[in-house]
Parts: C-alpha cells; structure tokens; sequence
C-alpha cells in the first residue's frame, strides 16, 4: 500500500463515524454450549476462518491483546486517521466464559497499549487512561443472551464497558433448537432487559436465513424485533447465513438439506429491513465476511450494503435508519448540507421509557445523538446509554465541523432538563474511560463504585 498524501485520510469510512475502531481477538476457545450449526470450528476463534485478516493479524502476535492494540494504533496513524478517540471492540468468542483471570488480564493489557505503560492493577490502567494520549471512549464486547447475567454485567462495568453485542440470531425457540443455539427467546428478553437497565448500548447480531426460517419469518421476525418493547436494540448487524467450510452446516448442505438465499434474495430481504428500522436504531453492518476459500454456498457481495443504498437513494426513498442518515457518511453523497440544526426528541417504550435525543437539519441529517432512558424501578433510574457527536473524528481539543463545537453539551443539557422535569433527583452516565473528563467539565463525578459519572440536582 502507498503511504498516503500529507493530509489525505486513507479509508477515511473507519473514522467517519467519529470515532477510531481497534478490534482484539481472543485466542482460540471452543463455546461451553457446543456448537451452533452454522459456525465454524477451524483451529482459529471460534466463528472466524484462518484467512479472516483478523485473525491473520492476531495469530501473527500470539493473540497478544498488548501487541494487537498497538499494531492497530500504528496502522491507523500510518493512515492519517486521528487516534485520540479509540473504541475497543472485543472480538473472537464468548469473552465472558474465558477464565476471569484471563479477562481481567486482557482488558488491563488493551489500556495498557492504550497508555503505553505497564500497570499492576486493571483499575490504574483505567485511571491513566482517562488522560492519555489514546483515550478509549467506548469498549464494546461480544456475548450471548445466556451469557449476560447480574455477576457478568457487573464484571463488563468493571472493564469499562459501554456497548454490549448480543448474538441473538432469529427470536424464535424452534429455529434455536434447529440451529442447537443451546438458549431460548427467554434469555434474549431478560439479557436485553439487564443490559438496558445498567446503561449498556445494545447491538443484535441477526442471521435471517437460517435452517427453518424463510423470507416472510424473517420480515416478520425484524417487525417483532422493533414493535415488542422487550426488544429494540440500538444497533444491529445483519448476517445472512452463509454455508461456511468446517460447518455442521455444510454436511447438510450437501445433503441437498439447506440451501442459502441468493444474492438477490437478500437483497430483496435487506431492502425491506432498511425501510422498516426505526430512527433511534444503526444498522452498523450488512454481510459478514468470509474468506472465497471457506464460503460453501452463499454470496461474496460483502459490498451490497453500498449497491442497495444507492438505489433507495436515487428512488429518494426515506430511510430513518441512522447509518443512512449520519453526517459523516451523508456528505459523501450530498454536496448541500443545510448547517442550521435542531433537537428532536422520539421517545418509545422498551420496559422502561426512552428519550433518543438528536441533532438533525431540515433534510434529517443527523449530527449528533443521546439516548436517555427512565428505569421503571432500579438504582439507575435515569440514564444516559449513549452520547455521540458524528462527523470526522478529530483529535481532542481541536475544533472540527461537527465534532467539538457543542452539540454534545446541548444534548446533556436537554437529558437533565427531561430528568429534572420527572422528579427525579440524579442523572447517571455509562463513560468510556476516556470520556470522564468531559462530563467532568460538565459537573459530573465518578460514582463510588468507580463505574457511571454523575450528577444530582
Ligand atoms: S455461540 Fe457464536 S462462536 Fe459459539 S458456536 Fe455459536 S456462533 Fe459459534
């Protein structure tokens, strides 16, 4: 690859979001559970193949966390993309079900790369972090429903944690039995509720096309998905199921038993799913992707995602979903964008209330949002899960055209405004490690329990 221009940002798409995405990879580890039908079992994490370039990169080093942070950190610089702003994905298995030891360990090393120093305790590496020169702003990790109890989300707070992936599949007991998920519909409800309730963002890995469903379960499962309150993620990732080599899957394929749907049946099918998301909800990827030589039967489109928005562009179709309407990637594609903003707020139900707070323009540019939410019952009565400003991510301290110019702040002001006006008397923030000094400077402190910052009026 050539080194970029000076001031050009190569695949400028990884930042545009505002934000600079490092991905680890766990070492290899079979599931507690068994397998699932369609994973892979391949000598690599579970779920990937050798050829992944992830786990390429992460096998290179040992499946180091330290050494995997700090190789990303160089990649991105080497591309020009600002790495003040860091959220940490976690990525590979079901993390929570590794040894705790081996958990603690890893998330200590992944600040420790972050802070360029070593440290003895997962707490210090936090407290150095929150003023270091890569400041991670969100950690995401990947579990499954059954894997989400009280004891794991105290664990996740304890990281740092702020978003947490499910790997929910279809919301449907017989496709689970099928697929030998090993959990019910039940543990999705009450995964997603705990989560929700301790401030977590919420992802769903969804796989429509599975061993037992079709086109319209799979409709009616993404409409179940956004009208049962027990539900309603903030984000999803929408895989298709492919037949991968080294499969259950694949035995049966070959017995003529399972076939995927075509190229464009899911693009049919994903059309559809575009057209029916709701505003407060990203779609943050469409297609997984798997290396031609462990793809059995399915398609190697992983680019459809940009062929289908551009057609429901050109038919000026109204897709609320956020992905299609945040700045960052919306001023690639529209050369006017009216810069005078207003806040709307939605709010919906989901065992508790939501309030999802943005900043949009006339033509429903979305600059910046929150997601404020009022627990029914529980200590965490009201909460902020998410504050995120989009646009290019710039370095902190520096002004840009979106980022940094106070629309985070007005969203925090219009959260405490909706608080205060409920009775209630205190307002939690789930933070990135990285972003505690920001709310400082906004009069909240970190909790006794060293987890949310807060403020009581
Ligand atoms: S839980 Fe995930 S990683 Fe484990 S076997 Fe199932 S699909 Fe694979």
């Amino acid at each position: 690859m050539k080194p970029p221009k000076s001031g050009e940002i190569r695949k400028p798409t990884k930042t545009l979001s505002g934000v600079a995405p490092v991905a680890v990879m766990l070492k290899p580890r079979k599931c507690k559970h068994g397998t699932c039908l369609y994973c892979p079992t391949l000598d690599v994490p579970q779920s990937y193949t050798p050829k992944s370039p992830a786990v390429m990169r992460a096998l290179m080093l040992d499946y180091d966390p330290f050494k995997q942070v700090k190789a990303r950190l160089k990649a991105l610089k080497v591309m020009n993309h600002p790495t003040d702003k860091i959220e940490l994905i976690i990525m590979g298995g079901t993390f929570l079900d590794y040894p705790t030891k081996y958990q603690y360990n890893f998330i200590k090393e992944c600040y420790d790369a972050l802070n360029d120093r070593k440290c003895k305790t997962l707490e210090q590496a936090k407290k150095i972090n929150e003023k270091a020169k890569h400041r991670c702003v969100a950690l995401c990790i990947e579990t499954r429903p059954d894997v989400c109890s009280k004891e794991h989300i105290k664990r996740m707070l304890k990281f740092g944690c702020t978003r947490v992936e499910l790997g929910v599949q279809a919301i449907d007991d017989m496709i689970y039995k099928k697929i030998k998920r090993g959990h019910t519909v039940k543990e999705v409800i009450n995964a997603t509720k705990r989560l929700r309730e301790a401030g977590f963002k919420i992802g769903y890995h969804i796989m429509p096309g599975l061993p037992g469903s079709n086109r319209k379960k799979d409709i009616a499962m993404f409409k179940k998905i956004f009208s049962d309150e027990n539900f309603k993620p903030d984000q999803l990732k929408i895989y298709p199921c492919q037949v991968i080599k080294g499969s259950a899957l694949e035995k049966l394929h070959y017995k003529g038993k399972y076939s995927p749907y075509t190229e464009q049946e899911i693009k049919n099918l994903i059309i559809k799913f575009l057209k029916l998301t709701p505003r407060y909800c990203r779609i943050m990827r469409i297609m997984r992707e798997i290396p031609p030589d462990y793809l059995v039967a399915g398609t190697t489109r992983i680019d459809l995602r940009k062929e289908i928005e551009e057609e429901l562009r050109k038919k000026q179709n109204k897709i609320k979903e956020i992905r299609f309407r945040e700045i960052g990637l919306r001023s690639r594609y529209q050369k006017q964008i009216d810069n005078r903003t207003r806040l709307k707020i939605t709010r919906y139900k989901a065992v508790g209330e939501e309030y999802f707070l943005e900043i949009v323009n006339s033509q429903d540019v979305l600059f910046a949002l929150c997601r404020l939410r009022i627990n029914k019952k529980n200590k965490n009565k009201a909460i902020i899960r998410e504050l995120h400003v989009y646009g290019q991510a710039i370095n902190i301290g520096k002004r840009g055209k979106i980022q940094h110019k106070g629309f985070g702040k007005q969203l925090i002001e219009k959260a405490e405004e909706i608080t205060k006006n409920k009775g209630i008397k205190k307002l939690k923030i789930i933070s990135g490690v990285g972003v505690r000094e920001y709310y400082r400077k906004l009069g909240y402190k970190l909790d006794e329990e060293r987890v949310y910052m807060v403020k009581e009026f």
